[in-house]
C-alpha cells in the first residue's frame, strides 16, 4: 500500500464528505476535543452531542472542571453511562491544573499519564486539536485497517495489535494530520461500518484487500469466545415505609447503586436502627 496515496485519498474524501460541523469541531481546542474523545468512547456521536453541549456550557474550560464538585460532573454525565469516564475526566482536570498550570501538554507521554487517557485518545487530542502527528487506533480505525489490509486475528491480541500500531503509524501523513485523523475516523463511522459497509463509495476501496477478496465480513476477527462462569446470587434491596430505596454511592464506577447485600444463605433478617425495612 502506498501510505501517501492512502492518506491523500482519505483527506480528499474528508474535504468533500467528512463531518465538519460537530460541536467539538467548532471553537476547536484541546479541552473540547479531549472532552469529546472521552464521551465518544463506547458511545455514538448522536448520543454524545447534547451531553457535550451541556457539559461544556457548564464547564467551558479545564479550570472550571477542575474546581467543580464531582457530584456536579456526575450529574451532567447522568444517562451517558460508563461513569468511570466522568470521574477520570474530573481527576485529570485537577491534575492538569495542579501540575501543568491548566496548560495542555504537547507530548504523548504526559497525556497518557492522565487518568482515563489511553494512547489512541492522547494521539487524537494532539492530532485533532494541535496538529501534532501521532497515529490513532480506535475501534473505527482498527476496522478500516484490518479490512483494507485483510489482517486476520483479534485486534486486541498483542500479536495483531503491535503490527496494527505500526501500520497506523506508517499511514499517518506528515501534513494535514488533523484532517487525516478525522477522515479515517469518519470513514470508519460512516462508510466502513461494522455491518453493511458502503464499499462502492469508499475512498480507499480500489486497493482494499478484504473487498477484493469478497471477505469484508471476516474482518476484523471477533474476540475469541470465552466460556463465562455462571454465578448465583441473592440480592436484598432495602425499601423504607415510604417506598424509598436505600442507595449508596459507588466507590469508583457508576453513580449510585442499590445498597444490596449479597447472600449465600436463603434467609436473613436485616435491621437498621429506626428504619423499618422490607425485603423485595
Ligand atoms: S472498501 Fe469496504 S471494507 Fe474496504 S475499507 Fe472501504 S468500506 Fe471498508
Amino acid at each position: 500500500m502506498s501510505a501517501a496515496s492512502f492518506a491523500d485519498r482519505l483527506v480528499t474524501w474528508y474535504d468533500e464528505h467528512g463531518r465538519h460541523d460537530l460541536p467539538w469541531q467548532r471553537d476547536r481546542n484541546a479541552y473540547r476535543v479531549w472532552v469529546s474523545e472521552i464521551m465518544l468512547q463506547q458511545t455514538r456521536v448522536a448520543t454524545v452531542i447534547p451531553y457535550f453541549d451541556r457539559f461544556t456550557t457548564r464547564f467551558p474550560g479545564v479550570t472550571d472542571l477542575a474546581t467543580a464538585e464531582v457530584d456536579a460532573v456526575l450529574g451532567l454525565w447522568s444517562g451517558l453511562g460508563y461513569y468511570g469516564r466522568a470521574r477520570h475526566l474530573h481527576q485529570a482536570a485537577r491534575i492538569l491544573v495542579a501540575r501543568h498550570g491548566g496548560v495542555f501538554p504537547t507530548d504523548l507521554e504526559a497525556w497518557c499519564a492522565l487518568p482515563g487517557v489511553g494512547r489512541s485518545t492522547a494521539a487524537a487530542v494532539l492530532a485533532l486539536a494541535m496538529e501534532i502527528r501521532h497515529p490513532i487506533l480506535d475501534g473505527n480505525v482498527k476496522r478500516v485497517l484490518t479490512r483494507h489490509q485483510a489482517i486476520a486475528g483479534w485486534p486486541q491480541d498483542p500479536s495483531v495489535l503491535h503490527p496494527l500500531w505500526a501500520l497506523a503509524e506508517a499511514c499517518t501523513p506528515h501534513q494535514r494530520v488533523a484532517a487525516y485523523t478525522q477522515a479515517i475516523m469518519d470513514v470508519g463511522a460512516t462508510v466502513c461500518t461494522r455491518t453493511r459497509p458502503a464499499c462502492v463509495r469508499c475512498p480507499v476501496g480500489h486497493d482494499c484487500r478484504a473487498y477484493a477478496l469478497g471477505r469484508v465480513a471476516d474482518f476484523p476477527t471477533p474476540r475469541p469466545k470465552r466460556v463465562l462462569p455462571i454465578r448465583e446470587i441473592r440480592l436484598v434491596m432495602l425499601v423504607d415505609s415510604t417506598g424509598a430505596v436505600l442507595l449508596e454511592r459507588r466507590p469508583s464506577s457508576g453513580v449510585w447503586g442499590g445498597c444490596g447485600v449479597f447472600l449465600s444463605v436463603p434467609q436473613i433478617t436485616i435491621q437498621r436502627s429506626g428504619l423499618p425495612c422490607t425485603m423485595v
